[in-house]
């Protein structure tokens, strides 16, 4: 809003299709919401009953400035155990879930400096890097690439001012996984070109393809990498907005510095959940994996047999991607009819991105019953036929 009062930064409305689909979601009292990347399944009791019991034993005061150190040391040993890394506790701090992007770009972003995004992208990342006063540089992804990236294409956007790209595999919006060939083709560009990889690792557990491939992996990579991971979707915990930074120390420390400023310690009980979360996870995961992977094997194959919709193989993560072209409407026109022919409600692919265009976004965050109904409803309408 324009207003003296408010910083001209601000002036311009900045709210992203995820926050207008709430109001959507209530335009009809028959509506079946695959909009929102929030788990329908809820936090396991096993974690919720533990914090719980925590928080009435006393952990409900202020932690450390880098989070909870039993939960550090669990965060040590999943990394450990689960992904065959070795991380030192001067490596890890405890964030509020998705601020962990903007303390990685605070501490790294001068103002002025160029952070490159692949497109279809996380909504919100273009406007993380701007909070953070950086300028986003968008570099597009093709589904006749299988959404990889081309490397001549990236090298193309660096510039002197290049100080990061920011990857997500397995990917929101598209689904999609990188392949080996492309994290080490990331890699290399990153030592060659001096840059910083902050790599969003929060889909972990919903790699359907082949084990889950962290930049950290990469060699010669831990020193330029900067991973966010959260709690949010590979424990279906988004309500308790806790996740975790890997980073160098020195890294860490001005992001504990800045963490201090913004909320100065972690809250207490969410940090107590993901510490159960964490070693429950044996327990936990499988069952939440397989229902997640079960769902969008199924969307995949109702869509493919659609006319006019096709989507690639899934790969990874709740959401599918799309293709919709065939009907030769805009993704927001088509998504706009399925809300209201089918009362549906997805988002179009050009909220994730310019080359997003031409895709609907679903997220499979229903039961396999749901999202039957939704498409013996979607596949009635006049443009799929
Ligand atoms: N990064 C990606 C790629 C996401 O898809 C999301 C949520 O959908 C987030 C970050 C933020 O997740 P949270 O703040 O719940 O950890």
């Amino acid at each position: 809003m324009e207003h003296r009062f408010i910083n001209k930064r601000f002036w311009k409305d900045s709210s992203t299709a995820m926050s207008s689909s709430y109001a959507l979601a209530r335009q009809f009292d028959d509506v079946i919401n695959l909009s929102l990347g929030d788990p329908d399944l809820i936090t396991d009791s096993r974690i919720t009953k533990a914090a719980m019991e925590d928080a009435l034993n006393g952990h409900t005061k202020y932690t450390d400035f880098r989070g909870d150190p039993e939960l550090r040391a669990a965060i040590r040993e999943y990394y450990r155990d689960g992904l065959g890394l070795e991380i030192r506790d001067e490596e890890i701090c405890v964030a509020v879930a998705v601020m962990a992007m903007n303390l990685a770009l605070q501490a790294c972003i001068n103002d002025g400096d160029e952070v490159i995004i692949p497109a279809p992208y996380y909504t919100q990342y273009p406007q993380q890097v701007e909070l953070a006063r950086g300028v986003p540089v968008i570099l597009d992804t093709f589904e006749d690439e299988d959404f990889q990236i081309n490397m001549e294409r990236l090298e193309s956007l660096i510039t002197e001012k290049t100080k990061a790209i920011i990857i997500n595999t397995p990917n929101n919006p598209t689904g999609n996984c990188f392949t080996e060939e492309t994290m080490r083709g990331i890699a290399d560009m990153a030592k060659k070109h001096d840059l910083i990889v902050i790599s969003d690792e929060i889909y972990t557990l919903y790699c359907f393809e082949r084990p889950f491939m962290s930049m950290l992996h990469v060699e010669g990579m831990k020193e330029r990498t900067i991973v966010i991971n959260s709690y949010s979707k590979d424990y279906t915990m988004t309500g308790w907005r806790v996740g975790q930074i890997i980073a160098p120390d020195f890294i860490i420390d001005v992001i504990r510095q800045i963490s201090e400023k913004l909320i100065f310690t972690l809250p207490s009980v969410s940090q107590r959940a993901a510490l159960h979360a964490l070693k429950n996870r044996k327990a936990i995961q499988p069952p939440m994996r397989e229902e997640y992977k079960s769902r969008v094997f199924y969307a995949a194959e109702r869509i493919n047999k659609i006319p006019n919709m096709s989507v690639l193989n899934p790969k990874g993560t709740f959401y599918l991607f799309f293709n919709i072209k065939k009907t030769g409407l805009t993704s927001a026109e088509v998504s706009d009819k399925i809300l209201r022919e089918a009362h549906v409600l997805t988002l179009p692919g050009s909220a994730f991105g310019a080359c997003g265009e031409g895709y609907i976004r679903m997220c499979c965050t229903v039961g396999i019953d749901k999202l039957e109904e939704a498409f013996n409803r979607i596949e009635k309408m006049d443009i799929f036929r």
